[in-house]
């Protein structure tokens, strides 16, 4: 068995949870707090499964991180999902820049083991194909 560090954000099958205002801005994560665009809120903001693709628009290796605990290096990659938003997320390759506007895809990475032994999985993003 698996689970996944932060099943509100994304799902098994690599989708992000994402959400549409009514106004047709699309947005990552979902929230009911307002829309960014138009200022609705509440029902005028619904879920929406975000495709688990986009295109790179840059990356960089971080060597060191403030928190000493948190293992380095690691890369970041800021991603124009295919449905609009950008999100900053980890990449797969620990030590690796990756051109920018290569198409990527998320893939799911086990991170730790549970109390009960289930591998535990998390979402990075990796060139796709
Ligand atoms: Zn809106």
């Amino acid at each position: 068995m698996e689970a996944l560090l932060k099943p509100t954000l994304y799902a098994a099958d690599g989708t992000l949870q994402g959400g549409r205002c009514t106004c047709g801005h699309v947005f990552f994560p979902m929230q009911g707090h307002g829309c960014e665009v138009c200022g609705r809120h509440g029902a005028d903001l619904q879920p929406m499964t975000l495709q688990g693709r986009g295109t790179l628009l840059s990356s960089t290796v971080v060597h060191l991180h403030a928190d000493k605990a948190r293992p380095a290096p690691f890369t970041i990659g800021k991603i124009m999902l295919a449905d609009g938003p950008v999100v900053r997320t980890l990449l797969v390759d620990a030590a690796r820049e990756v051109e920018p506007g290569t198409a990527m895809a998320t893939t799911l990475v086990a991170v730790g083991t549970g109390d009960d032994g289930q591998a535990i999985l998390d979402l990075r993003f990796k060139p796709e194909g």
